[in-house]
């Protein structure tokens, strides 16, 4: 799918196929930089085998599994914070061979000036900003628990999968009594629970 508006905006967004020949998950976007060069990052998605053109950037915005850093981290063109390295390193028991920045901190890739910013997902989860060389300002987020700090921008690739906080039927209620109703009257109970800091 191609808008037309995003390539008015020196924007393409894609997928990749992988070797199996489906797609890859997530997106990559395709962009000039200010000298006019034509660029690629691509986002939370697995690496490409390194024989193929390589992106400018595996961007890994957190830790997380469904955001393929365990593939991305073995590339040296691999980009994400010094905690979500050290989180990549402990959950998959590999060397991280990218680059990396401290939360906040502005990166250098490949002359690309790119703005991180925390999303409070989970530790070390990280936004990333960056102009094309129209001034499109990119904005890409993965995750978001908390868009307070986020900048304003043109075009946002985010994840769709939380609600607004400004609704109340978004909050819920802590339900104590339920869980010890589970724990101490129904027996045998098992709780789901994540491996690796989830907001929700
Ligand atoms: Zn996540």
């Amino acid at each position: 799918m191609i808008s037309k508006k995003l390539i008015d905006l020196g924007v393409l967004a894609l997928r990749q196929r992988n070797s199996r020949g489906s797609f890859k998950p997530h997106i990559s976007v395709r962009f000039r930089d200010d000298t006019g060069d034509l660029r690629m990052f691509s986002i939370d998605t697995t690496r490409t085998p390194g024989k193929l053109s390589q992106p400018d950037a595996y961007l890994i915005t957190h830790a997380h599994s469904d955001h393929h850093g365990k593939s991305a981290m073995l590339s040296p063109n691999a980009v994400c914070s010094e905690k979500t390295a050290v989180a990549l390193e402990i959950r998959h028991d590999r060397r991280y061979a990218g680059r990396m920045f401290g939360l906040g901190d502005e990166v250098d890739v490949g002359g690309i000036r790119v703005k991180t910013f925390p999303t409070e997902h989970t530790v070390g989860a990280s936004a990333f900003y960056w102009e094309n060389d129209v001034g499109t300002r990119i904005l890409v987020t993965g995750d978001v628990k908390d868009a307070g700090r986020l900048p304003p921008c043109d075009i946002l690739i985010t994840e769709a999968n939380y609600g607004d906080p400004a609704d109340p039927a978004c909050h819920f209620a802590d339900d104590l009594e339920g869980m010890k109703c589970a724990l101490f009257e129904n027996g045998k109970v098992a709780f789901g629970a994540y491996e690796f800091g989830k907001a929700q």
